[in-house]
Parts: structure tokens; C-alpha cells; sequence
């Protein structure tokens, strides 16, 4: 892998929410600038109606993010497998997301204010694709290399004002319906490191969860519930050896999912990609990247096999105006960065499988979970 980075800003901690938005001297107000992109009413599901749906999540990830992964990994990224494209407007109530309300736009189908997780602009909760499809006995899975309590799983089942609300986040997870989650966390459970004293791993437990905190199992039951939490806050990062966690996790939760239910709803984040476009380190983007793709790998795999299977892969928002630009020649690339915080350009959508034809052409974010609802043909689809 030959990178070169000229911007290796200072090791900035992780775990610290880095979503601040700088304000520029330049910066372009004027209302003028924004166009909603209206929904396709003629929009018609060509294909049978899909009986699962994976849903990766790449925070951060825009087109240059997942062009890097054609540069530097060393196979063709599993990008390449997918036929069905599209574009999405990243934009929440304010024009540059974060990514609470941009997950709640995927979770839940309503643009709301920076911060929210599964509430609308008036903070009132807004019910998600994962509690629509658990009440009609959907088996369902989060995973994450962040938290499992930050802001993009969390809007997929938790309902509060504030994404720092990560202990109320674990609380609301504890008792939510879903069935499979792996990712770091524990601290936000534990009683030993709560603010209140309080169990949730007890809760858990109580909800028929198996809770490990040591390392993923090779093999589940599926008439059990499984909390994987390997790290108290985020995990570690792949290059400080967090290995191939992520495909792995993805890689159990279809066979814990598939095993046992007509129907299942699998949400992957590579939470990371977002980190390094932060701290505008390449290396660490492209690390998580490709990392991601690997999932991806996964996710394709099993819906070649399966055939009912929608895979969707997606960004939140763009996180650093990331790009390859030339380096001193033009057969060598620099990765620059020209911020620390998210971007508003459009951001690619790709799918697979049953309705993924949903997914072409250019949409808001909400779309997507309209498009999912659609293409699961679920009476909620509009
Ligand atoms: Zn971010
Ligand atoms: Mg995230």
C-alpha cells in the first residue's frame, strides 16, 4: 500500500464525537442553494418483494473513500459487484448532516436536526424500520465497530433528543427487540461504569440475551439472543489490530438470522471510515475502508446464495472533502483532505438482489427507508 500523506494532523483521541462543524469565511447561506429532491411517484418494484434486507452503512464514505479502496487494496473491492446505482442528497434539517439525524433519515424516513436519534425536529420519537419489522416477527441485528450505543446504531432503536444520551441509548437497547448486536459499548451497560450504578447487562440478560465480552463465538444458537460488546467504549481500529472483526460479525449474524426466520433486517456500520476523514488520516480511512468492503464481501456472498436477500450500501455523508489528488507525478496518489468535518456532496447508494432496482437514480436520504419498506412490500412504504 503506497500512501502518501501530507496531512497527518495531530493524533486526535478517538472515541471523542467529532462532529463539529467548521464554519468557513466563504461559507455558502443563502436559501437559494437548496433543492429537496422530490420522490419518484411512479416508482414500481420490478422484482419479487425481498425477504431480508442487509443494510451497510459506510460513515463518512464518500465516492473518494470508496475510490481509494480501488487504489490501495490489494483485490478488487466487492464495490465492483454491484450493477444497481444510485446517488443520494445527504443534507438533515440543517444542509450538512451529522450522523444521528442521518441515520434516523434511513431508520425511520424523516429529515430531522443534528444530534436527533429516532426523533423528529419536535423531539418526538418516529417509529423505525427495526420496530416496524420486529412487530411482524423479523429477526433483527446491529453491529458496529464504534459503540452500539453512538449515533448510527442507536437511531435504528433508540429514541432520544441528544446522541450523548449513550446511557439511555443502552438502557432503551436493553429492552428493544432486537436480536443480534456486536460492537463495543460495555460501559455504557455496566453498573460498575454507569453514572447511575445501574445493570443493563443484567437487563439484557433478563431479555434472553447471551452477553460476551471477550471475542466473537464461532458458532450461535438461534433460539438464543446475543450481545457481543468487545470494548468498553469504540473498538480498536484496524490498524491497531482490531483484525477482522467487522466481516466476521457480519458473517455470524447472517447465519445466527437466516437460521431460524423467515425474515430478517441485518444493519453493519463501518463506523470508522468517518474517524479518519476527521482526523484527515488517510491511512487510517483507507484501512477501515477496505475493512468495510470486506463486509460488503460478506453480505454479497450470502445474497448470491440466498436469493431473497437486498443488500444496500450507503453513506450517511462524506466526512473530510476527502480526495486522491496527484501526487508529484501523476502515477502516484495523495490523499488530501480539505476539512475535519462532514461534507455535503451527493453520496453513492449501491444494491443487490430482490428490489434493488428501488435504488437507482438520485434521492434524498428518507428515500431510503421508503425504498427499503418498498421493497420488502410492506404496507408502511409511503
Ligand atoms: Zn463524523
Ligand atoms: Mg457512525
Amino acid at each position: 500500500m503506497k500512501i502518501t500523506v501530507l496531512l497527518t494532523l495531530a493524533l486526535l483521541p478517538i472515541g471523542t464525537v467529532y462532529c463539529q462543524q467548521p464554519i468557513q469565511e466563504n461559507a455558502v447561506t443563502s436559501q437559494s442553494y437548496d433543492h429537496r429532491i422530490p420522490s419518484d411517484p411512479q416508482e414500481v418494484r420490478e422484482s419479487p418483494a425481498a425477504k431480508n434486507i442487509i443494510l451497510l452503512i459506510g460513515d463518512g464514505m464518500g465516492l473518494s473513500q470508496i475510490s481509494s479502496a480501488f487504489y490501495f487494496k490489494e483485490t478488487l473491492p466487492h464495490f465492483a459487484r454491484f450493477h444497481n446505482i444510485g446517488l443520494m442528497r445527504t443534507s438533515s434539517t440543517e444542509r450538512i448532516t451529522d450522523s444521528a439525524a442521518g441515520a434516523t433519515a434511513f431508520s425511520a424516513g424523516k429529515k430531522t436536526y443534528n444530534g436527533a436519534i429516532g426523533v423528529d425536529s419536535d423531539t418526538i420519537s418516529i417509529p423505525t424500520i427495526v420496530e416496524i419489522l420486529s412487530e411482524e416477527m423479523w429477526k433483527t441485528g446491529m453491529i458496529s465497530t464504534s459503540s452500539i450505543t453512538h449515533a448510527t446504531p442507536a437511531s435504528f432503536y433508540a429514541h432520544v433528543k441528544s446522541r450523548d444520551m449513550e446511557e439511555e441509548i443502552a438502557a432503551q437497547l436493553s429492552t428493544s427487540q432486537i436480536d443480534f448486536i456486536a460492537g463495543g459499548g460495555l460501559a455504557f451497560f455496566a453498573d460498575t461504569s454507569r453514572t447511575d450504578g445501574k445493570d443493563y447487562l443484567q437487563t439484557l440478560k433478563n431479555n434472553g440475551f447471551t452477553i460476551q465480552t471477550e471475542q466473537l463465538l464461532n458458532t450461535v444458537d438461534p433460539n438464543q439472543k446475543y450481545a457481543f460488546l468487545l470494548a468498553k467504549n469504540q473498538m480498536s481500529t484496524v490498524l491497531e489490530g482490531r483484525g477482522d472483526f467487522l466481516p466476521q460479525a457480519t458473517k455470524l449474524a447472517l447465519n445466527y438470522l437466516s437460521a431460524n426466520s423467515d425474515n430478517f433486517f441485518l444493519m453493519a456500520e463501518g463506523s470508522m471510515i468517518d474517524w479518519g476523514g476527521h482526523g484527515n488520516n488517510a491511512d487510517f480511512l483507507v484501512s477501515e475502508m477496505i475493512d468495510f468492503d470486506e463486509a460488503i464481501g460478506i453480505a454479497l456472498d450470502f445474497a448470491e446464495k440466498d436469493g431473497n436477500t437486498l443488500v444496500i450500501v450507503t453513506a450517511d455523508h462524506e466526512t473530510g472533502g476527502f480526495t486522491l489528488s496527484a501526487g508529484e507525478t501523476y502515477d502516484e496518489i495523495n490523499p488530501t483532505f480539505s476539512n475535519g468535518g462532514h461534507s455535503t456532496a451527493l453520496v453513492p447508494v449501491a444494491a443487490y438482489g430482490p428490489g434493488s432496482e428501488l435504488f437507482r437514480g438520485i434521492y434524498e436520504n428518507t428515500e431510503i427507508f421508503h425504498k427499503m419498506m418498498r421493497a420488502v412490500s410492506h404496507s408502511k412504504s409511503n
